[in-house]
């Protein structure tokens, strides 16, 4: 993990090879410092059930740039992907849900929070035992965190990113697999990856009412990940519609603007506060919603 960093050096040089340019290189030095300084934050976005309970929240990292305003995560993480401070990042971020994790536990709000990783971590040596001395500082079970991961992991060394993947679950830590749908040979990545949860990408969900095939992609996805055992999250739910058609093909939790955006964290804690009790209802529904 550490000889990783050490050798960033080598690897700016690659991304410049890659077409980054001097643009790209004055960001990542924006966002090392940032990181440094604990000028990025994190913004949770809840994960909800069809009967309105909270299942989760998912931290978004967050980036106020001093003079060009938020930078989207895409474009910063593909910076730190392919310069090497991915690691620093991901400790980062790993440190500061962990924290949080720890103090919502103290008040009662016991949610899982999921927490996107990189193949870059997934692929660095003594990740797995890394995550799990983390938990231990923080004093959280490693059931309270969930990890996201894309089937990118497994497109290179497979053996190794199996072998970390085993490792974090035998810890206890949940694995979800992200963007579902958009990777490649999907169904051999299911069948090997030890996940409990998978995530249907966005670009599936957006025109689920106006696309059949869509609507068909989404209902073989749920039929084939709860034969697996796997919980099907959907994610970038916008409206009511959507909700319904996704709560009639089977699908567990939603996650997106109709529940609500990324909170940042006291905002997040007044919107659990609120659920915990009396769960989530959407905004149009004059009934609690039908468990
Ligand atoms: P993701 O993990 O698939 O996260 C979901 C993205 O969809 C988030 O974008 C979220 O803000 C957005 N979203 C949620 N609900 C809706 C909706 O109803 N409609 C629409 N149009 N969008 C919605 P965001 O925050 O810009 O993050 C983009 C990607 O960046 C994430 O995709 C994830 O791959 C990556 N990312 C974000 N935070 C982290 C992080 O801490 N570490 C790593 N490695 N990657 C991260
Ligand atoms: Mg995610
Ligand atoms: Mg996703
Ligand atoms: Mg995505």
């Amino acid at each position: 993990y550490q000889a990783k960093r050490d050798r960033s050096g080598v690897e700016v040089y690659e991304a410049t090879r890659d077409g980054n340019t001097p643009d790209r290189l004055g960001l990542l030095g924006d966002l090392r410092r940032a990181l440094d300084a604990g000028d990025v934050e994190l913004h949770y976005q809840p994960k909800v059930r069809f009967d309105g309970t909270v299942a989760g929240l998912e931290a978004l990292v967050r980036w106020e740039h001093p003079e060009r305003g938020r930078v989207s995560p895409e474009e910063f993480i593909a910076i730190a992907e392919t310069s090497g401070l991915m690691p620093q990042l991901t400790e980062y971020v790993l440190e500061t849900a962990l924290a949080q994790i720890a103090r919502w536990r103290a008040m009662g709000l016991k949610v899982p929070v999921a927490v996107n990783v990189s193949p870059r971590d997934v692929h660095s040596p003594g990740f797995a035992g890394a995550v799990a001395a983390r938990l231990a500082r923080h004093g959280v079970p490693p059931a309270a965190l969930q990890l996201e991961i894309t089937e990118h992991v497994m497109l290179e060394d497979p053996q190794r990113a199996a072998d970390t993947l085993a490792g974090l679950t035998g810890h206890g830590v949940k694995m979800s697999l992200d963007d579902f749908g958009t990777g490649y040979s999907s169904l051999v990545h299911l069948r090997r990856l030890p996940v409990s949860e998978l995530k249907i990408d966005r670009s599936f969900v957006a025109r689920l009412v106006v696309d059949n095939e869509d609507a068909e992609i989404v209902r073989c996805t749920v039929d084939l990940a709860h034969s697996l055992g796997l919980l099907v999250v959907a994610e970038g739910v916008e409206d009511d519609e959507t909700w319904e058609r996704l709560r009639d093909l089977g699908c567990d939790a939603i996650q997106g603007w109709l529940v609500a955006a990324a909170m940042p964290p006291a905002e997040t804690t007044a919107w659990l506060r609120l659920r915990h009790e009396s769960g989530w209802r959407r905004p149009g529904a004059d009934a609690p919603a039908p468990s």
